[in-house]
């Protein structure tokens, strides 16, 4: 699972509810990370399962959620396998953005 950032004191937090530091209530963002794991996992299964449209979606909410490399390539696959490579291709230069501004693969 993602480290949470507190939002008032900036630490990362790799367990809930409280922030480690300032002991802020951090639980709807641990929450919303629950379920952007399970989007992702139920994205995937999707996409075994050949569900493309319904994969596509998955992946987008998750994306919604939070912005990653691994949202960002999986919404470029299901696109790319929907022949949306228009929607694939800005998936990519966004990637491409995010990881050379942020100097990592996040
Ligand atoms: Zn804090």
């Amino acid at each position: 699972m993602a480290l949470i950032r507190c939002p008032l004191c900036k630490a990362e937090n790799a367990d809930g509810p409280a922030c480690r530091r300032c002991k802020a209530d951090l639980s709807l963002l641990f929450d919303l990370e629950e379920q952007r794991t399970w989007t992702v996992a139920e994205a995937w299964r999707l996409l075994a399962a050949g569900q493309l449209p319904e994969a596509n979606w998955q992946a987008q909410v998750a994306d919604w959620m939070r912005r990653d490399g691994e949202s960002l390539r999986l919404f470029a696959l299901t696109r790319l396998l929907r022949s949306d490579f228009a929607g694939a291709w800005i998936c990519y230069q966004t990637l491409a953005s995010l990881t050379s501004a942020s100097g990592s693969n996040r």
